[in-house]
């Protein structure tokens, strides 16, 4: 089979598998992506994790398909629990929602699945800001992010490695850094949740259309509320209000591409 052709999304994935990892890619779907990193050599051998039935066997049938049977191995189960500890030093989690992200890496956690993991490449379809809380939490670091538009969606890629004191990556350091980037007025903690430690600091023009459209989306749900005769609708429209004119601060000093 001729090496499978990958969307811009995966394609971003695939860039960031360090060379020869030990890779497993949960969530896998028809495996496009582990069969990219095994043949082009960004893996060494990958474990493809599917819990719905459908995609598994689409997963295995790809795989036989490509003749790496022998490299990939096809695994059907809920989240890590497809994994033994220490088989992988890569794991990528793409195509789902942030929350649902951090709920299969926490579970996986707790039952030592990321022991000897190295890298996190996560791609949230949403709820990036829980993902960017739970790795906070967990003691990740993001090294990179990266936020692309493709068939009239964005996405966000986010890399994450282990904290580590000694060679001072640490979430410290990462949300000191970022916060200072705000001036004389730091960024807060929950604003580099929501938009990005590093996507804050590199803003692309796909930065400031998602933003904006967030403050319309804000705006809408703001004047419903506005129609609420709930008690607590009042402070909801103004918790929403200083969002937005918080939001619209940070983009009006952060610097804009040149056309
Ligand atoms: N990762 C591929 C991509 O980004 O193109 C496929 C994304 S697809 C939208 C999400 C896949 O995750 C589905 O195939 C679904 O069956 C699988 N999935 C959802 N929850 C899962 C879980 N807890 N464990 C393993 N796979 C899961």
């Amino acid at each position: 089979m001729n090496n499978v052709k990958l969307s811009q999304r995966l394609g971003l994935l695939l860039e960031q598998i360090p060379r020869g990892s030990k890779l497993a890619d949960i969530g896998s779907d028809h495996a496009l992506l582990p069969l990219a990193a095994v043949q082009t050599g960004r893996a060494a051998s990958a474990v493809a994790g599917e819990v719905n039935p459908g995609p598994f066997r689409a997963a295995q049938k790809a795989v036989q398909d490509a003749g790496l049977t022998g490299r990939i191995s096809v695994r059907r189960g809920d989240g890590l629990e497809v994994l033994r500890p220490e088989e992988a030093d890569c794991i990528t989690i793409a195509g789902m929602g942030g929350a649902l992200i951090a709920s299969i890496l926490n579970r996986g956690s707790l039952e030592g699945k990321l022991g000897g993991v190295r890298t996190l490449l996560l791609q949230p379809n949403v709820g990036e800001d829980i993902l960017r809380r739970w790795l906070l939490d967990n003691g990740w670091v993001l090294t990179a992010e990266a936020l692309l538009e493709e068939d009239g969606k964005r996405y966000e890629v986010l890399t994450a490695v282990p904290e580590d004191k000694d060679t001072g990556v640490t979430n410290e350091s990462l949300y000191a850094d970022a916060a200072k980037a705000g001036g004389e007025r730091p960024y807060r903690m929950d604003m580099l949740l929501n938009m990005g430690p590093w996507l804050i600091r590199q803003p692309n023009p796909v930065f400031f259309a998602k933003w904006q459209d967030e403050i319309s989306k804000l705006e809408r749900i703001r004047k419903s509320l506005s129609h609420s005769e709930q008690e607590s609708a009042e402070s909801k429209r103004s918790e929403i209000g200083e969002f937005i004119q918080e939001i619209t601060e940070v983009l009006a000093c952060l610097p804009k591409d040149k056309p």
